[in-house]
């Protein structure tokens, strides 16, 4: 232990310099050839990197967009979603995924997490569905709390694990519910669906997933990215004239639509990198087993992720839970070693949506769970000494804090 406990060099939170040096021929290639051919818009390559990310998540098509933000609000405007419409997803998320849900003319409403998975908790969906809603005239079903008409669920795959897709999708098809997912961090995670009684792939259990390759994520673009998943040709033409002015064809504009093309160039590299990232998925799933091994063996006040059966996560992040964050955090930073939060403050509590009304206490569960979180290391190229290091520093503040309470008593 003590020869570690001197390791000099510093754990970064995230290396995206290694990746890119090991494939740095290939990814040049892609780029003479676009400047070789000028093809920087749409072409065979963004046609072939979107036949090959199809393929990887089992679907029939994937369109490739500007962003993930893009990709979730075309998919929901494809899926039907109006102006007015709620949309309900959770409060632990990135703000794009509420952003995506108002940028589509919908409002944004909560249902809570399960503690153990940090995502949708299908109890809380179904108390909002049956208890929280009520049926019109007309035999819509009526957010309580707004008035308005209920059309869409957005389940998010946080830190790279699938929600509990079952019973969802099951309560979204009792209620006539679209379900659009949000897999922005879970490329290639599975899910064992009992309906199905086979595992699947993350992106190909709704009507439509949004994913995307903002360069942090599992697979990463040069720049911004994002793509559409489904299996449904009808949902994939809409998604392909939203990203491109409205038009099916050139200058005949169906509806009015956005500038959410994805770039030649950036599909050409995700290509190259997709042939790696079942490679790195279980290179960071290998290392998620790793932490677990080491907080096991030692009496941690860490409390690592938790991973149902019906799971294969590939963990975009690896979250887990502590009583002294901020102190632990700080000290981890002492010693060199990056973390994070994802994310200290819910939606609902968020400045942004003062209007939606939402007061603390509204989802304790997200909020119980955004003050003790806390994100360490974790990439394929992570090393396990790196980890080993990490885990005696955790140990190490834990032994000083201990020592701390001692003294003061
Ligand atoms: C990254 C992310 C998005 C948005 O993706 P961008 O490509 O940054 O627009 C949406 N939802 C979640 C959960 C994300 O992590």
């Amino acid at each position: 232990m003590s020869s570690l406990t001197s390791m000099p060099n510093s754990i970064p939170f995230l290396d995206l310099v290694t990746p890119h040096v090991e494939l740095e021929r290939e990814l040049s290639e892609v780029f003479r050839k676009a400047l070789r051919t000028a093809g920087f818009i749409g072409g065979p390559m963004v046609e072939e990197f979107e036949k090959a990310f199809a393929a990887f998540c089992g679907t029939n098509y994937a369109v490739g967009v500007s962003s993930g933000t893009d990709a979730l609000r075309f998919a929901l405007m494809a899926c039907g979603v109006k102006p007015g419409d709620v949309v309900v997803t959770v409060p632990n998320t990135f703000i794009a995924t509420t952003e995506a849900i108002s940028q589509a003319g919908a409002l944004p409403e909560f249902v809570d997490i399960d503690e153990r998975t940090y995502n949708m908790d299908p109890d809380e969906l179904e108390v909002y569905l049956a208890d929280r809603c009520t049926r019109d005239s007309s035999g819509r079903l009526i957010s309580q709390r707004s008035g308005r008409p209920v059309t869409a669920v957005v389940p998010v795959h946080l830190y790279g694990q699938t929600a509990d897709m079952d019973p969802i999708l099951e309560l979204a098809q009792h209620y006539g519910l679209t379900v659009v997912e949000d897999a922005c961090q879970a490329h290639g995670a599975e899910y064992f669906s009992r309906r199905q009684n086979r595992w699947v792939k993350a992106g190909s259990m709704g009507a439509a997933a949004a994913f995307s390759f903002y360069p942090g994520k599992n697979l990463g673009a040069c720049g911004e990215g994002g793509a559409v998943t489904t299996s449904d040709v009808i949902l994939a033409a809409r998604i392909k004239m939203l990203r491109d002015h409205g038009q099916a064809k050139k200058y005949y504009h169906e509806v009015e639509g956005y500038n959410g093309r994805l770039d030649a160039i950036q599909a050409g590299l995700l290509h190259v990198k997709l042939q790696h990232l079942a490679e790195w998925n279980y290179r960071r799933r290998d290392r998620a087993a790793e932490y677990k091994r080491l907080f096991d063996s030692m009496v941690s006040p860490i409390h690592a992720p938790y991973e149902p059966s019906w799971s294969r996560a590939v963990y975009h992040l690896y979250v887990v839970r502590v009583d002294e964050r901020e102190a632990l955090m700080s000290f981890l930073k002492d010693q060199g070693i990056g973390a994070g939060i994802h994310y200290p403050i819910p939606l609902h509590m968020q400045n942004a949506y003062h209007a939606l009304g939402y007061a603390a206490g509204d989802f304790p569960v997200t909020e119980r769970v955004a003050s003790e979180i806390v994100s360490l290391p974790m990439y394929p190229q992570l090393q396990a000494d790196q980890q080993r290091y990490v885990a005696e520093m955790i140990l190490k503040f834990q032994h000083a804090r201990m020592s701390e309470l001692a003294v003061t008593r």
